[in-house]
């Protein structure tokens, strides 16, 4: 295997660890350029790109690599114009390399946000618009930064990818900020851990502790990337009572519901039970038509209604992509200098729009489900009868019989030898609560947005 084959193996695996964006973000114009005695190093087009792949992507990459290559024992990034041809990153067409389409960067812009609040004034409650997809979130936020510390303490605010947390949290403290000069902090729980562990490094977690109970909004995006670190669950949990106890604003956002965060800590979780917990959804056909307006209404770029429309209908599930696609279509107008047509604009929109249902196999699922519990995969695929197991093992069955229509025999074989009764008995129960049980409906829909991608 030369470096090439092995560097696209590896993106195949990391690719689907990540959102798309991302993914193409972070990954575009990366190749192997060396690789010898356990050490592969990694060109990379830009020193953003490697400082931020070498603290956020380390692991993964090393994991990836290593899946395929175990002698690999260390990864180092450095700066190289090697193109590499990244799947779907290399086969889009020419002409859109020199331009930075929004969809293809990273979700929050820490770039232009205050560095000391973290707060980016574009985020306002103002081009927040509201459906009923994404209502009870916004009132409970509204009324939150009327009332701080006082209303629902702490507000948690959960739904999929690219539907609005980030906006919503970030209004919440530019409102609050605006408005009373209150110590405001917005920050993701990943980087909240990464602080937090190089204070303890460098013996300065007295200060670090103290610098956060002297907050009056403390923001806390993604906390479900607060998983499994205990040490950082553990001082999570005394700032939130500090600041709870002194009636000091917490909100928090994640892509799911506390009780579904696996390895979220009982004393944390109930805490955030404590408080509001507000869901976004997906927003319906005329919210997004609404929202592409409100968009197009600041690019002094006139679209046509239908083109508009065109991209309503088609994208559904991600406001973020939803705002990509516009932007796509008016580079494309701006570079021709002309309107685009419906069939151009689906050609333009293609790579979005119709990819057809990404094709998988049942490890895809095992590794989804997997990471979605944060267990070994190992565990679901032997004999093993361990309580937290058996649930995820379920649900990895019936995904393989719902999504690929594997024989029960087979399903069986694959996760530890189990009768093809066992596999029918767990499909037919799971296929029977999906029709009431809202919660297991939405961990299922997260499970396959993370196998599909
Ligand atoms: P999340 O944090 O849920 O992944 P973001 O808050 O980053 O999503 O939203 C993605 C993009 O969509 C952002 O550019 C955001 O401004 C925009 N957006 C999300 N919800 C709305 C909304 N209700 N109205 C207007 N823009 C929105
Ligand atoms: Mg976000």
């Amino acid at each position: 295997m030369n470096h090439e084959e092995l560097w696209q193996a590896a993106l195949g695996e990391i690719e689907l660890n990540l959102s798309r964006a991302n993914f193409i973000t972070w990954f575009r114009n990366t190749g192997i350029i060396d690789k010898k005695e356990g050490l592969a190093v990694i060109g990379v087009p830009n020193g953003f790109s490697k400082e931020w792949l070498a603290n956020k992507y380390y692991k993964l990459v090393l994991k990836a690599l290593r899946n395929i290559s175990p002698e690999i024992k260390e990864v180092n990034f450095t700066i190289s114009s090697v193109l590499s041809k990244t799947g779907e990153v290399a086969k889009k067409p020419r002409k859109e390399k020199s331009i930075i389409l929004p969809e293809e960067q990273a979700g929050f812009d820490e770039l232009e946000a205050n560095k000391e609040t973290n707060l980016n004034p574009r985020y306002a409650f103002d081009s927040f618009i509201v459906g009923s997809f994404n209502e009870l979130a916004h009132a409970a936020a509204q009324g939150v930064s009327q009332s701080l510390g006082t209303l629902y303490n702490p507000l948690f605010i959960y739904g999929g990818v690219g539907l609005g947390k980030t906006h919503l949290l970030q209004a919440i403290g530019n409102a609050a900020y605006n408005k009373s000069k209150e110590k405001v902090k917005y920050i993701s729980s990943e980087k909240f851990a990464t602080e937090l562990i190089n204070a303890l490094k460098n013996g300065q977690i007295e200060k670090f502790k103290d610098d956060y109970r002297k907050i009056d909004v403390l923001i806390i995006d993604d906390v479900q990337f607060l998983t499994g670190k205990e040490k950082t669950q553990e001082e999570f949990f005394h700032i939130f009572n500090s600041l709870y106890q002194k009636n000091k604003q917490i909100i928090i956002s994640s892509d799911r519901p506390p009780k579904a965060i696996a390895t979220l800590e009982e004393r944390l979780r109930s805490r955030f039970e404590g408080g509001m917990i507000a869901d976004i959804s997906y927003p319906e056909y005329e919210t997004r038509l609404v929202i592409l307006k409100s968009k197009l209404e600041s690019k002094n770029t006139p679209l046509p209604n239908e083109i508009l429309e065109y991209i309503a209908a088609n994208i559904k599930k991600n406001i973020r992509e939803l705002e990509g696609a516009l932007n796509r279509v008016l580079a494309f107008s701006q570079l021709n200098n002309t309107v685009p047509t419906v069939s151009q604009t689906s050609k333009i929109l293609s790579t979005i729009i119709s990819s057809p249902k990404k094709l998988i196999n049942y490890k895809n699922i095992i590794k989804a489900v997997s990471d979605f519990y944060d267990l070994a995969a190992d565990d679901l695929i032997t004999k093993c009868r361990k309580r937290e197991i058996v649930w995820p093992r379920q649900i990895v069955m019936y995904l393989m019989r719902e999504e690929l229509k594997i024989s029960y025999p087979f399903i069986g074989e694959k996760l530890g030898g189990r009768d093809h009764t066992t596999v029918m008995y767990a499909c037919e129960k799971l296929n029977k609560e999906m029709e009431t049980n809202e919660t297991l409906q939405q961990e299922i829909c997260l499970i396959k947005e993370r196998i599909y991608g």
